[in-house]
């Protein structure tokens, strides 16, 4: 009875741990109390492996909480701030390993910057084409790469509602790239020289 005991109290510590943000996550989340948040770089080696690491979903839990509320205000805060300016930002670029980036709609009026949760590629369309991108985890560089110009976008919202949207032209490109990020891979592995 006691090992029955003991096997399900760890299978309901793993089970929960795995819902929530980690305390490491936590502490990533809340780091210096401030706005934007400290970018990944290939130029640094822990940087980079984490950079390289495959992201986990994120739970109908975990954006219930502060930390979430945390990491969305402050991802957004980071992209749009002067010193980075980006059009784009993914989770594991501000050290956090969850399925999560922000996308600027240039396909919307006003050009919003939203938040995806588990956002997944289900449909690629027509040829693709080449374009210029750069990346925050890859400072001071540019490059050529090809993109498909139409996608089909699951993913969830800030209310953990799903949806699918079909979105075109430089707001597709912007989410290949981001998604990218989440299974650790950048725009330079795809690059044309
Ligand atoms: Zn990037």
């Amino acid at each position: 009875m006691r090992r029955i005991i003991t096997t399900l109290f760890f299978f309901f510590v793993f089970i929960s741990c795995g819902r929530s943000f980690t305390s490491k996550e936590r502490d990533v989340i809340f780091q210096d109390g401030g706005d934007v948040m400290q970018v990944m770089s290939i130029a640094n080696r822990s940087d980079s492996l984490l950079l390289r690491s495959r992201c986990l979903p994120v739970t109908e839990q975990m954006v219930k909480t502060n930390e979430f509320s945390e990491l969305r205000r402050r991802m957004l805060a980071t992209v749009q701030s002067p010193e980075h300016d980006g059009v784009g930002i993914a989770a594991p670029q501000v050290g956090i390993l969850r399925q999560i980036v922000a996308v600027q709609r240039f396909d919307k009026d006003g050009a919003p910057f939203e938040f995806f949760i588990n956002p997944k590629i289900k449909t690629c369309m027509g040829a693709k084409q080449l374009g210029g991108e750069g990346c925050l985890s890859v400072p001071n560089r540019r490059g050529e790469v090809e993109r498909f110009q139409k996608i089909v976008l699951q993913y969830r919202d800030a209310e953990f509602t799903p949806h699918l949207d079909t979105i075109e032209g430089f707001t597709a490109v912007i989410f290949q790239h981001e998604i990218d990020h989440l299974r650790g891979v950048l725009y330079i592995d795809k690059e044309q020289n």
